[in-house]
């Protein structure tokens, strides 16, 4: 009997139904709904089908098949979009989202999903509004620019630039400011999208005023200036000031674009970091068009803003374009919020997390990581030394590139000197699986965890207590 073609175990798998009927898949359905859950039991099944084929081994009991398949589904209904703990010291991390709202910008969000809004709609005349209007006074106050409008990104806010001024004509941009931000994102590309004919002048390492001069002719739409966000050209170099192109483009009577990345409104040497001309400083220059992004050190959601002169917004406002990348009611709820908080400079450091995460001291930092460092030392076992370091933050998103602020972290690394690179990585690893993710850094043969980012520590304990490295520690 033992030597039948078909093995006896296959029989003895229950069925999908007999499966169902369990307490642990009636729990499930009631949580997950009866599709999920069928297709999961099959999935068990399945799975357990091949490992009796494979090994020849015992057959499953139905409450093993039942607790395996609500497992898996388990897993697989974890939201793909979940929080992480980011111990990068990349403050503005592009990967992780940016910059982190302010509560009053969180709750005018909830409040923008939840209700009805007059978003296109005029209270007061009771007719058709414009949504930009409801930021719009807000923003001229903030960069004294006399007309601001807002898009998706601060790449939508440059594409449409150039498209209203330079569709089929040239943009005149210096050789060293044709920047890429990350892959993405490339000028030239961009450019060439917008339907400008890129004319680049100078060279890499040096641009002079002649160069601009000598570029304009009848065909010429724009000059372009580009912050160069993520990289500083040091040495023998030369690039010229917003302020002397200004009036070489009024001159021309076309129009100047500065695009600043990430343009900040208030200015950041107040907080200990390096002086980065605001957006006011570049209206104020003369640009005729100043770009900049909502979620970089602005604080805010993903957004592009354009301020500038208010006949040349009217024709970015008229571009059939800017309807494909306008922003939706809940953004525009939280970049009101936010812009609000800079009514109030003195609050605004401890309000808006990115200035509040970029200011905080070094020491309190590091007290933080002594507090951690045995819950560290306890959740990561034998295996492993745990030190309090300094670390270098970063702001992030090309924000200030040389500039790193003094933070302090936790450096973890294995105990035994000729462990290998993999043992490092499979604790980042560990780190990455635990419930909330917790992303850190690898050097100099450790695990670093830069804690400027670090304000929930109740949670980022309970976390820590799940953390299992292979092996066991
Ligand atoms: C970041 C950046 C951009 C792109 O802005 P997004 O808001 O990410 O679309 C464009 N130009 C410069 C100079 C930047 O730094």
């Amino acid at each position: 009997m033992a030597s039948q073609a078909n093995p006896v175990p296959f029989q003895k798998l229950p069925s999908v139904d007999q499966v169902l009927r369990t307490e642990t898949a009636k729990l499930a359905v009631e949580r997950f709904g009866r599709p999920l859950v069928v297709t999961s039991v099959r999935d068990s099944l399945g799975a357990a089908r091949e490992a009796i084929r494979a090994r020849g081994g015992a057959a499953c009991s139905t409450d093993d098949i039942a607790v395996k398949a609500v497992a898996q589904l388990e897993t697989a209904s974890l939201p793909k979009v979940r929080p992480v703990f980011n111990l990068t010291g990349t403050v503005l991390h592009t990967n992780l989202g940016r910059a982190l709202l302010a509560e009053e910008a969180i709750d005018a969000a909830v409040t923008a999903m939840r209700h009805a809004l007059a978003l296109e709609y005029d209270l007061d005349g009771g007719k058709r509004g414009e949504r930009d209007s409801l930021i719009r006074q807000l923003l001229i106050d903030l960069t004294g620019a006399e007309d601001v409008t807002v898009v998706n990104n601060n790449a939508a806010a440059v594409l449409l630039a150039l498209n209203t001024f330079a569709n089929g004509r040239e943009g005149v941009v210096s050789r060293g400011e044709l920047i890429e931000i990350g892959g993405a994102f490339r000028m030239p590309d961009i450019m060439k999208r917008a339907g400008t004919h890129i004319v680049e002048v100078g060279t890499t390492n040096r641009t002079h005023f002649s160069d601009y001069a000598g570029a304009i002719r009848p065909e010429t739409g724009l000059l372009l200036k580009v912050h160069t966000s993520n990289y500083r050209i040091e040495g023998f170099t030369r690039e010229v000031p917003a302020s002397a192109l200004a009036p070489l483009a009024g001159e021309h009577g076309i129009p100047l674009v500065n695009d600043l990345g990430s343009g900040t409104l208030v200015d950041l040497s107040q907080y200990g970091l390096s002086r980065e001309p605001t957006v006011a400083n570049a209206v104020a220059e003369g640009a005729d068009i100043v770009t900049f992004s909502g979620d970089k050190l602005l604080g805010g959601p993903q957004a592009g803003f354009i301020a500038g002169r208010a006949d040349l917004i009217a024709r970015i406002n008229k571009n059939p374009m800017k309807r494909a990348m306008r922003v939706d009611k809940i953004r525009l709820a939280a970049i009101e919020a936010t812009l609000r908080l800079y009514l109030d400079p003195e609050r605004i450091a401890q309000r808006l997390p990115t200035l509040r995460l970029l200011s905080r001291p070094r020491d309190a930092i590091e007290a933080l990581a002594y507090d951690l460092a045995s819950a560290v030392t306890d959740a990561t076992g034998d295996g492993f030394s745990v030190e309090v370091v300094p670390c270098s933050s970063q702001i992030g998103s090309g924000s200030l590139p040389q500039e790193t602020i003094a933070s302090a972290g936790i450096a973890i690394r294995p105990t035994d000197p000729k462990a290998g690179g993999h043992v490092v990585a499979g604790l980042a690893a560990a780190f990455r699986a635990l419930p909330v993710p917790v992303i850190g850094r690898i050097a100099d043969q450790a695990f670093i965890l830069d804690l400027r980012c670090l304000e929930d520590e109740a949670g980022f304990r309970r976390n820590l207590g799940q953390l299992r490295l292979e092996g066991g520690a």
